[in-house]
């Protein structure tokens, strides 16, 4: 396992126990002050450490060799649990949606001014203020960590955790909103927060779907393949290629009749060096040739 692997790993790991601990406790608190935006925000948090713990997987089974005889069984396994996760999401955000739309129909909009600062909205305040201080932290982690890595999907998860934060911030002006007797809010809020929610699990579904119906690479960098293997001196009869999720694959079978073992093996490496210059996402070539 390489350096960026461990930093990887070290960083999911850590926003996968802190995110477990957060909406654990944002989904109780939530529940028992009967704040939409709350429970919303906790399950936001869920669907977070789905798409980490998805994409630790993914680095783990990424650098398993790729001779092992169940690797692409593995990658199908965790592409049906992807995609059932996402259908779960998408049926519990509708669900929290309904009930907003609910309350909102159901809402006293009269200023009653009733209820008043007690322990619960003590705790629910602190377990909000320390997800937003917790998710700057891992913002300023992830953002270091991309500039070393240099890594796009890393600066991208960075902003990720400030959205986090914008969110956890909605279920407290949520709930201080309350206290003063304005209940609408609420469901207005946990809507929003739904969106966010819904946009997560869409993205799971689509990434877990094309892994599943195994999509090739377009044709334009298909050609490109090609061009490249012709102009080392290889000549194809078959080409296939795979994408899997953000990784791509390619199978090669080469003319090799007038080729010893020696030169068909010189060839192949050099097919496989220019093609992971063209394009670092091809994580796994095979070639074999046609006597
Ligand atoms: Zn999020």
């Amino acid at each position: 396992m390489t350096k960026k692997n461990n930093i990887v790993k070290i960083v999911s790991i850590t926003a996968i126990i802190l995110n477990i601990l957060l909406a654990i406790g944002k989904i109780i608190t939530g529940s028992m002050m009967e704040s939409l935006s709350i429970i919303s925000d906790g399950v936001h948090g869920i669907s977070d450490i789905i798409t980490t713990i998805i994409a630790l997987v993914t680095v783990i089974i990424a650098n398993k060799p790729s001779d092992e005889s169940h690797n692409s069984g593995h990658k199908r396994f965790g592409s049906i649990g992807s995609l059932i996760l996402s259908i779960i999401l998408i049926v519990i955000s509708v669900s929290i949606c309904a009930t907003a739309i609910e309350n909102l129909v159901h809402c006293d909009y009269s200023l009653d001014n009733k209820t008043s600062v007690d322990s619960l909205f003590i705790v629910s305040v602190s377990i909000l203020g320390a997800s937003i201080l917790i998710k700057f932290i891992m913002f300023l982690l992830m953002y270091y960590g991309s500039k070393i890595e240099k890594s796009d999907a890393m600066r991208a998860d960075a902003w990720h955790q400030n959205i986090d934060a914008l969110s956890s911030i909605a279920a407290i002006i949520s709930i201080t909103c309350e206290l003063f007797g304005i209940h609408f809010l609420d469901p207005i809020l946990s809507i929003l927060i739904v969106f966010m929610i819904l946009h997560i699990a869409i993205e799971i579904l689509k990434k877990s779907l094309t892994e599943l119906t195994g999509h090739s690479i377009n044709k334009e960098e298909r050609n490109q393949i090609i061009e490249i293997v012709k102009k080392v001196g290889g000549n194809i009869i078959e080409i296939k290629t795979y994408i899997e999720g953000e990784k791509k694959r390619v199978q090669l079978i080469l003319d090799a009749k007038d080729k010893n073992i020696n030169e068909f093996s010189e060839l192949s490496k050099k097919i496989k060096e220019e093609l992971q210059k063209l394009d670092s996402d091809i994580y796994e070539i095979t070639i074999e040739p046609q006597l």
